[in-house]
Parts: structure tokens; C-alpha cells; sequence
């Protein structure tokens, strides 16, 4: 949250930080949610996640208004990526994009393999991939001969939550290698998914954790929040 607020302060955008009790009631956050979507001065509303055990995630993310869900997970928003007409990406896929654009990778025609099918990851990463006309494949725990996917890959894409995880072997010579992880190793070093010693070599680009996809990550949620201003302020505007 303290990364948000900084990078707020630096762009110069107006913030707000509620930071309530553990015990807060829904009635008490949704009333928040509903203030804040009725406050024109709030263009962006991110409630971080996850939140207590009594409280349902959905049910609060339902009601934050989608033209200022910045972190797109309101369903109108999901519903929008999958059909190509958005305004807002989850912040994380949004700065892989963002990172493959700048490295000048082409994803039109290439295989690119998705390891991870969560809602905030894997899935609006493997449909902004096909957007650009990459052949997709998503892969999760269940997958059978996971290195035969991965082997595939021109991009491969690593969001699974699990220390080192994407070894050398699974890796095809030349692969652009994005590592999404943001993981612990033996020594409680930040570390991501992919196993960068053995990787490194065999890949033709590869991100580092930290510094690579992670710092992205809050620049895409101010990018998310200028556009929805900018939405807000030509609605005023007619
Ligand atoms: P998640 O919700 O736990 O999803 C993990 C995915 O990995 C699931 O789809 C799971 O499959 C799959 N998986 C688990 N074990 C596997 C295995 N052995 N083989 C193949 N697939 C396997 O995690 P997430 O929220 O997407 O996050 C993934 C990683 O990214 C975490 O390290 C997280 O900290 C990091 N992250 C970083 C940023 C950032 O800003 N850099 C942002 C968000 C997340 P099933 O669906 O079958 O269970």
C-alpha cells in the first residue's frame, strides 16, 4: 500500500488511504465503497485484497462502480477484456504487456504458455495475449506433461506462486521468459517462479524478481486510474 501511496504522491495524484479495523462490518465498507463512488474528487477505488475471512470479496468488488474499478476485477470490466473493448487490465497482465511492447517482442503467431489461471493473472494475461493474436495456452496444476507446454513456448509466461519453479530444462532456447512470482526462497529472499540461474542462459529475455514485473504492476494501476479521470472528465464534458 506504502509503494501506492508514493507513486501517487510523485505523480501528483490526489489520494485517499482508509486503512479500517479487521472487524469491520460489510454494511461499514460497502457504505465506504458507496461514498467514494459517489465522490467526483475519486476518479480509482482499489480495495486490497484479500480480506478478512467474514467478509466476501466479491461482494465488495461488485459494488465498486466499474468506471472506477482500476484493478478491473468487477465483472463488467472482466467481461470487457474478454471481448476487446476495455478500458482497464488487471495492473499486473497490463505491465507484462506493457514489458513486451518496450522489449519490441512480436506476439502475433508465437506460442505463448500461460503456467497459472488466476483471475488477477493468468486469465486476463493469456486474453490479452490472444488479443494480439498469440496461439495461447493456459496451464494450471492439473496440466499433464507440463514441460511438453512449456517447451513450447516462444513467451512463456510464469504466475504460479511457487519458488524457482520454471527450471532451465522447461525452457526453449531463445524463450522470452516473464516471471510474475513474487515468492519467498529457503532464506526468505524475495524470489519469483522462474529458477533465474538455470533460465537465464537458455532464454532469450527474462525478467529478474524483484525489479522486473512487479514495479509495472503500480505503474499500470496509475495508468488505470489517469484513464478512468480522463473517462470521467469527458462524460462532464458530453
Ligand atoms: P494463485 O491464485 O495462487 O494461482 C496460481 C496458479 O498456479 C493456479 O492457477 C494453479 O493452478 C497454478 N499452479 C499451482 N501449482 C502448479 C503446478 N504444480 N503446475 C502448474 N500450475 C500450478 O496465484 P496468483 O495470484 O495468480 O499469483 C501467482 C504468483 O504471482 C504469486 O507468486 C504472486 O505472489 C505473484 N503475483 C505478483 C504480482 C506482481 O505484481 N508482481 C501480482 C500478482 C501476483 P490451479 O488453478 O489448478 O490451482
Amino acid at each position: 500500500m506504502a509503494n501506492k501511496e508514493k507513486a501517487c504522491a510523485e505523480l501528483g495524484f490526489y489520494s485517499e488511504k482508509h486503512a479500517l479495523p479487521e472487524e469491520t462490518t460489510e454494511a461499514e465498507l460497502l457504505s465506504l465503497i458507496e461514498r467514494l463512488n459517489n465522490d467526483d474528487k475519486i476518479h480509482g477505488i482499489l480495495v486490497q485484497l484479500p480480506l478478512p475471512k467474514h467478509l466476501d470479496d466479491k461482494t465488495i468488488i461488485n459494488n465498486i462502480l466499474p468506471s472506477k474499478d482500476v484493478d478491473a476485477f468487477h465483472p463488467t470490466n472482466v467481461g470487457r477484456i474478454m471481448i476487446g473493448d476495455f478500458d482497464f487490465v488487471p495492473c499486473t497482465p497490463a505491465g507484462i504487456m506493457e514489458l513486451i511492447h518496450e522489449s519490441g517482442v512480436e506476439v502475433s503467431g508465437k506460442e505463448c504458455v500461460v503456467i497459472g489461471r488466476s483471475n488477477i493473472v493468468g486469465k486476463p494475461m493469456a486474453m490479452l495475449l490472444l488479443h494480439e493474436h498469440g496461439t495461447v495456452t493456459v496451464c494450471h496444476s492439473r496440466t499433464k506433461d507440463l514441460k511438453a507446454q512449456t517447451r513450447r513456448a516462444d513467451i512463456l509466461v510464469a504466475a504460479v506462486g511457487i519458488p524457482k519453479f520454471v527450471t532451465g530444462d522447461m525452457v526453449k532456447d531463445g524463450a522470452v521468459v516473464i516471471d510474475v512470482g513474487m515468492d519467498r526462497d529457503e532464506n526468505g529472499k524475495l524470489c519469483g517462479d522462474v529458477d533465474f540461474d538455470s533460465v537465464e542462459p537458455v532464454a532469450g529475455a527474462i525478467t529478474p524478481v524483484p525489479g522486473g514485473v512487479g514495479p509495472m504492476t503500480i505503474a499500470m494501476l496509475m495508468k488505470n486510474t489517469l484513464t478512468a479521470a480522463r473517462r470521467a472528465h469527458e462524460k462532464k464534458q458530453g
